[in-house]
């Protein structure tokens, strides 16, 4: 093999052109009875197989960076959407949060429109790369699809999410990704605290309506969750710029290094810098810990500090990376969610020897998507489940050196409707690590809450609101993880798509 066919196989080319070649052949005689004017019945569509994602080989991807999946080809793009019914009823929108126009996107893809389908899933979704890539669609729009229900397989489903990544790639690539009309200057001003999904969504609709914005981000570059959390081979960063760059062009002002309840209090936001309305989408990234003896052990660290270093700070560039990470031997994750899916995979990444999730209940009750845990499956994760931390062992040094784990069974089921686990007694026991990585969820950072008075919160931080996202406070508004506890992107999005509205109805009204 010479040296180009091997540095295709390791992105996994040659197996995306197999797939190209594949879709192309069926989708060829599909095309020419459609140019003959001829219809392509329902039974015809639900017989047309579902087209797989190509993707970076396991043994390969575990060790690099980049993204995970390629991205569907044009032909394969083409005949998923050629499976689509166009159904009347649209059940799709229905499980979609932000109302994408499902059916009409992919009406778009079938008849060659690329663009048109851009654009209209634009016409409700800011962040469609984006959610292309990292929405739960099998929870929201595919498990809706008529598809998935009639042939009673939710993996029949139309695949939404990536003919949503296609259409953006595709606009992106094409350097035809349009910046969104401005209305005329109103000399209003919103200032938008956090720029994760809530605060980018937000600013862009304020600022479309012709309001000055200003969004004030406490990292050093914006993103949010988007940039710090999500690992890169999930979601290139380079997505995120892109969509950044476009709100820059439509004017929106980016401070960065700005931490609001230090460097500014949003009452002084409307009292002394004369901002008019604030919208506060400042996320939930106050890590959860276990509180078990240990935990301040060197080696140690919250799911958030790891990833934040391997992302935003490079760790995994070892030779140019602003803050290095020593190499893991044996590297443990605690927790059964994507963010512990995550970073058990970033942790394989950086070279960690063998990578652990100790999880205290078993697969099935895992909350983590399927689709996260059979890759993390695939890249040699060991997964231990019923057993959890009860406390950590460390040397004269200060250094983690391992853990005492204790086993558990499954109860009856809890609050969240999971079977509970039960700890078995005196089943402790030992297990050596160097590295710890707690992922058990996270909560509100109340700096934004404690510096402003009159904000109401819940027992657990979170911002109180009101349907138009309104808080107790005259013209300050909140949303995202801030209001709903952790979430999603596309909930937050949302959120500050209906926090922009009444916002701009405020500004509107003159008052
Ligand atoms: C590791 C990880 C993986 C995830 N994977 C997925 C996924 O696959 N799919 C999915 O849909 N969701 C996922 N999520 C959840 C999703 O990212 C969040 O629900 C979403 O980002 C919330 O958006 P937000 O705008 O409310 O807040 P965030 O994205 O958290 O953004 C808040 C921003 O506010 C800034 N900020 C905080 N306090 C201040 C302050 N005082 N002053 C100025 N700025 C401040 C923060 O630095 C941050 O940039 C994941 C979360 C994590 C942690
Ligand atoms: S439910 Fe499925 S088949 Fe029906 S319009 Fe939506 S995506 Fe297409």
């Amino acid at each position: 093999m010479n040296e180009e066919h091997k540095n295709e196989d390791r992105h996994g080319l040659t197996g995306r052109n197999a797939l190209e070649a594949e879709a192309r052949a069926i989708l060829a005689p599909i095309l020419d009875r459609k140019a003959a004017g001829e219809k392509i019945s329902a039974r015809e569509r639900m017989a047309i197989p579902p087209q797989p994602m190509p993707a970076q080989d396991p043994a390969v991807r575990s060790r690099n960076i980049e993204e995970v999946a390629l991205g569907y080809t044009e032909s394969q793009a083409r005949l998923e959407a050629e499976r689509c019914l166009s159904c009347k009823n649209e059940p799709c929108i229905q499980g979609c949060p932000v109302k994408v126009p499902i059916p009409r996107f992919i009406a778009a893809l079938q008849s060659g429109d690329v663009k048109a389908a851009a654009n209209i899933i634009k016409e409700t979704n800011l962040l469609p790369a984006v959610c292309g890539r990292v929405c739960p669609q099998e929870k929201q729009c595919q498990a809706e699809c008529t598809l998935g229900k009639g042939l009673k397989d939710p993996e029949k489903s139309v695949a939404i999410g990536r003919l949503e990544r296609f259409a953006a790639d595709w606009e992106r690539e094409q350097g035809l990704a349009g910046v969104p009309a401005v209305k005329k200057a109103t000399g209003k001003k919103a200032a938008v605290v956090g720029s994760g999904p809530a605060g980018l969504t937000a600013a862009a609709d304020i600022a479309r309506e012709g309001h000055e914005v200003t969004i004030f981000e406490a990292f050093h570059k914006p993103g949010g969750v988007m940039v710090y959390g999500i690992p890169e081979f999930r979601l290139p960063k380079s997505i995120v710029e892109a969509e950044v760059d476009i709100l820059k062009k439509m004017g929106v002002k980016i401070e960065t290094n700005f931490l609001v309840g230090r460097t500014r209090t949003i009452p002084e936001f409307l009292s002394e810098d004369r901002f008019d309305a604030v919208f506060i989408g400042v996320g939930a990234g106050l890590p959860k810990f276990l509180g078990c003896p240990g935990e301040n052990y060197v080696g140690v660290f919250s799911a958030n500090e790891y990833l934040t270093r391997s992302n935003l700070m490079k760790a995994y560039d070892a030779e140019r990376a602003a803050t290095p990470m020593f190499r893991s031997k044996i590297a443990a994750v605690i927790g059964g969610g994507n963010v512990a899916m995550d970073a058990a995979r970033m942790a394989q990444r950086l070279g960690a020897e063998q990578v652990h999730v100790i999880y205290r209940r078993t697969r099935e009750e895992m909350p983590a998507r399927a689709e996260e845990i059979e890759h993390a499956m695939e890249e040699g994760i060991i997964f231990n489940f019923l057993k959890n931390p009860v406390r950590f062992m460390g040397d004269d040094k200060g250094r983690l050196t391992g853990m005492e784990l204790q086993k558990f069974e499954l109860g009856p089921p809890d609050a969240s409707g999971r079977r509970s686990p039960v700890p078995i007694a005196d089943s402790e026991h030992e297990f050596p690590c160097d590295t710890a990585i707690v992922a058990l969820g996270n909560e509100s950072n109340p700096l934004v809450s404690r510096t402003t008075g009159g904000l109401s919160t819940d027992r657990r931080g979170r911002i109180l609101v009101a349907e138009d996202q309104k808080t107790s406070l005259d013209r300050v508004y909140a949303g995202g993880d801030i209001v709903l506890g952790a979430a999603t992107v596309i909930l937050a999005m949302g959120e500050g798509r209906r926090a922009a509205a009444a916002i701009n109805q405020l500004l509107q009204s003159g008052s």
